[in-house]
């Protein structure tokens, strides 16, 4: 197979591919290693185009050596020209990629535990869980249904409802804890330690990672086999961010693409934003923050990737920026008014900070660029029900339609 095994990030120390995601020796977090130039005699870009339009397409470069038993209909999602956004930011070449469709959950994190639940399976595992701020636990719950595993989801008891509804319609067991997700976090560790179950974002990490690396090389296909000049991502724990760019180097290293120039920028909240405070600050070590935003997908204060994320920014030559809970309703009423997408709080971040970097000049008007868009807003509803117009009630009657109508002419006017 593809796969060499697990290898610390800090120190190189390499370990056989087992559900190990820390390093005995100096407590670095364990990456999935490939055999390069393998992959590089054997893949190329026919081979690729040639495949179904599914995450798996780019399976050797994904840390699993039985066939996949989940993720056949998860991501090749659109890669949209947004035109109308383009114009109202005024930039030259503007895409969305937009995994708020993604199957079978509607996130980004379809990718992640496709990858995860695959891997458990292949390690023989009976139960799989996870800490979540929603939308992992929502892919968790469903796919583990789909490959008939037991399933626990620890979630922080304030998610938004739709979040909690997403998951319980699958049958998991869901357990809503009282505090934040560090605090989730924390405890779904000490259970890893005396269950052995699958926990997808601790103890089979390195494997779930590698998932986010079909974001950014789907991208690079749908642009014609070039990356683009900029990229924003919305930062939670750090994955997709930091795997972003261990894609695009890895696209490098098998000759797909002539060199990595692109620049990744940052999206988080400011009431939560420690990686963006570590960019700005130019300082690699994130100091933990307790969140306090609407966008709750994104709601880690102690991010385990923090590090990496922060890193992937400045070797890209990025930069980061935080917006405020109104800027995010902003940020989602523009991206529907402008492309009909309706994103959740998640993607509010990341299109306000877009809208701030390029205003601010950090991001070139002239390049090409594009928005990272990972969640439905379906399941945040509750965040901007009030922030929208009301509807306009009548009577079953033309009469009545025509009074309101003509207020509201008069009201435009
Ligand atoms: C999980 C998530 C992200 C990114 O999370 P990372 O932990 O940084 O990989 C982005 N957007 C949404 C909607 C998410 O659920």
């Amino acid at each position: 197979m593809y796969t060499k095994g697990l290898k610390c990030r800090e120190c190189g120390m390499e370990y056989p591919k087992e559900p190990l995601y820390v390093c005995e020796y100096c407590f670095g977090p364990l990456e999935v290693d490939y055999d390069y130039d393998k992959i590089k005699k054997m893949l190329n870009k026919d081979i690729i185009i040639s495949r179904s339009k599914n995450l798996w397409r780019y399976r050797e470069l994904l840390p699993i050596d039985a066939d996949p038993v989940v993720g056949l209909q998860s991501g090749f999602t659109p890669l949209v020209r947004a035109k109308n956004l383009e114009k109202k930011l005024g930039v030259k070449e503007l895409y969305i990629k937009d995994d708020s469709v993604s199957h079978p959950t509607l996130s980004f994190k379809d990718r992640v535990v496709s990858v995860a639940i695959s891997k458990a399976k292949e390690f023989g595992f009976d139960t799989v869980a996870c800490a979540s701020t929603g939308n992992l636990a929502n892919s968790v719950s469903a796919q583990s249904a789909a490959a008939r595993l037991k399933c626990f989801v620890f979630i922080p008891s304030d998610l938004e409802s739709g979040k909690i509804v997403s998951s319980l319609v699958y049958g998991p067991k869901v357990v809503a804890v009282e505090g934040n997700y560090d605090d989730v976090n924390r405890l779904c560790s000490e259970i890893g330690n005396k269950y052995r179950w699958a926990f997808v974002n601790i103890n089979i990490r390195p494997y779930y990672a590698e998932g986010s690396k079909t974001y950014i090389y789907e991208i690079v296909e749908q642009l014609g086999w070039r990356a683009p000049d900029n990229i924003v991502v919305p930062v939670a724990g750090g994955s997709l961010i930091s795997k972003i760019w261990k894609g695009l180097n890895e696209l490098h290293k098998l000759g797909f693409i002539q060199e990595v120039k692109t620049k990744i920028y940052a999206a988080q909240a400011k009431g939560c934003s420690p990686v963006v405070t570590a960019i700005k600050e130019n300082n690699e070590i994130i100091k933990p923050v307790k969140p306090k935003t609407i966008a709750k997908s994104l709601a880690i204060g102690n991010p385990a990737d923090g590090y990496y994320a922060f890193k992937s920014v400045s070797d890209s030559g990025g930069w980061g920026e935080d917006v405020s809970d109104e800027e995010i309703v902003e940020g989602i009423k523009l991206l529907a008014i402008t492309e009909g997408i309706f994103t959740e709080t998640a993607g509010g971040v990341t299109v306000a900070v877009t809208k701030k970097l390029i205003e601010q000049g950090k991001i070139p008007k002239d390049e090409s660029l594009v928005i990272s868009i990972t969640g439905n807003g379906l399941k945040t509803q509750e965040s901007i029900r009030t922030k929208l117009e009301n509807v306009i009630n009548i009577k079953a009657n033309i009469n009545s339609f025509e009074e309101v109508l003509a207020k509201k002419c008069l009201e435009n006017n």
